[in-house]
């Protein structure tokens, strides 16, 4: 047709570089565009706490992490397994390990180090990557429109990938603002809303003083009979960690529906609660209360404050309400934490809406990728992995595109 292929990504996120990495090896031109000074920045975030970037258990088990009956993602992630992401951060000379919970992460325990090298290998392949850049929108003749320090830039492309993020921590530049322009041009989305988030409870002022920032080492969370083992920790607001993240759907669910939701807690999951209460029945006569639920409960100092948020004194002289209580102590939510501040958001645009490719049905030529769609996981690696895993598809699909209309 005459015209020079070129693709336009807009998000320079794990999503955007990667569906530019496979782009720009089939020799096509990439130009990125990201709002911020400078590329990567929830990617950095991610690395402050060690940056989980995928996860070896059983790949069935791996796939079902993933919010259910979505083929497009899981064919997605067939297509860049958890295996080859590792041999893909080896082959940038990024080293990993595998965790006790065989969660896997860089040697460095950090993302700098890897964005680095990955953006310094996509320049080389002559990635042209323009920060400061916000995208706003189409003009009337298609052309992309940003805001950048010059004023207003006008951008013409083959094809574009939108890599946009969510709407969790807005100041790293993932704003959801592209939301309701969607909706304008007839987009199905569904609202954004916090997931892997903490939640809300009230600790007295004596609890929240001497223990926010403590973990519950080794307890469980049950939600909607799903039971999750892990650790918890106590913060100033209420409740975070793996386990409680895990149930933050289910939770949500739970508070839209009845005004709360409702966690039970197993301190001590390793005991049958008949067994625990037998144990809790032997108490030396002048032995401490802290002693006696250290030796008999397994119940160490945060956990004991926590069931003194709870129990009367009256029940902590009865073995059996104390067995109980520690096997299943009942946490009422009103509230999570704000989307600000939740590590992935849920909602998005709705997989209806894009072909096995992601390009959008309706707007042929453009691409979706990454935590714009609406799909969900845990934390674990989950995340990073299917972010990764659909940049590559969509890069694929404008590759195919690109192949199928200019040359
Ligand atoms: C605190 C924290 C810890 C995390 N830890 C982990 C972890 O350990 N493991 C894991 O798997 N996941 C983790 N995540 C989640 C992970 O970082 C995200 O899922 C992932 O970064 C999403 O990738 P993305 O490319 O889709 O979007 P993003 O990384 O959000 O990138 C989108 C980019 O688009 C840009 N952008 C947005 N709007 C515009 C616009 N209008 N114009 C131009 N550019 C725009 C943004 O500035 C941004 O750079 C964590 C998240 C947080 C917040």
């Amino acid at each position: 047709m005459g015209v020079d292929p070129n693709v336009a990504i807009i998000g320079a996120g794990p999503a955007g570089l990667m569906a530019a990495e496979v782009l720009l090896e089939k020799g096509i031109a990439v130009n990125i565009f990201e709002a911020k000074p400078t590329i990567g920045r929830k990617l950095l975030m991610a690395g402050k706490s060690g940056l989980n970037i995928t996860h070896t258990e059983n790949f069935k088990l791996f796939l079902s992490r993933f919010s259910s009956q979505l083929n497009t993602l899981e064919n997605s992630i067939r297509s860049f397994t958890p295996t080859m992401l590792q041999q893909w951060t080896s082959n940038l000379g990024i080293e990993t390990f595998e965790g006790s919970s065989k969660r896997v992460f860089p040697l460095e325990m950090k993302a700098s180090p890897l964005l680095r090298k990955w953006h310094a290998r996509l320049s080389r392949q002559s990635l042209q990557t323009h920060v400061n850049h916000k995208w706003l929108g189409w003009k009337d003749n298609g052309k992309l429109l940003f805001s950048c320090p010059t004023g207003i830039y006008e951008h013409t492309s083959t094809a574009t990938i939108l890599a946009l993020g969510g709407m969790t921590w807005p100041r790293l530049g993932s704003d959801g603002n592209w939301l309701n322009l969607f909706k304008k041009n007839g987009i199905a989305v569904r609202e954004f809303f916090p997931t892997n988030c903490g939640f809300h409870f009230d600790w007295s002022n004596v609890f929240r003083d001497r223990f926010a920032g403590t973990p519950i080492k080794s307890c469980s969370v049950t939600v909607d009979e799903k039971t999750i083992f892990g650790d918890l920790v106590i913060t100033d607001y209420g409740v975070e960690g793996t386990p409680i993240y895990a149930h933050s759907e289910s939770l949500q669910d739970q508070i839209r529906a009845n005004g709360h939701g409702i966690i039970s807690l197993d301190l001590h999951p390793n005991i049958n609660l008949e067994r625990l209460i037998k144990r809790l029945s032997f108490k030396a006569s002048k032995i401490s209360l802290s002693n006696y639920l250290r030796k008999n409960g397994k119940v160490n100092a945060v956990k004991a404050s926590l069931l003194r948020e709870f129990l009367s004194e009256e029940d902590f002289r009865d073995p059996k309400i104390l067995g109980r209580k520690i096997k299943s102590l009942v946490l009422k939510t009103q509230r999570s934490q704000p989307i600000e501040r939740a590590i992935s958001s849920g909602g998005g645009v709705k997989f209806s809406e894009v072909d096995d490719f992601l390009m959008l049905k309706s707007y042929p030529g453009i691409f979706i990728a990454g935590e714009m769609l609406d799909w969900n996981a845990p934390t674990g690696g989950y995340l990073i992995n299917g972010c990764l895993a659909l940049g590559r598809q969509a890069g694929l699909g404008a590759i195919k595109w690109t192949r199928d209309h200019f040359n």
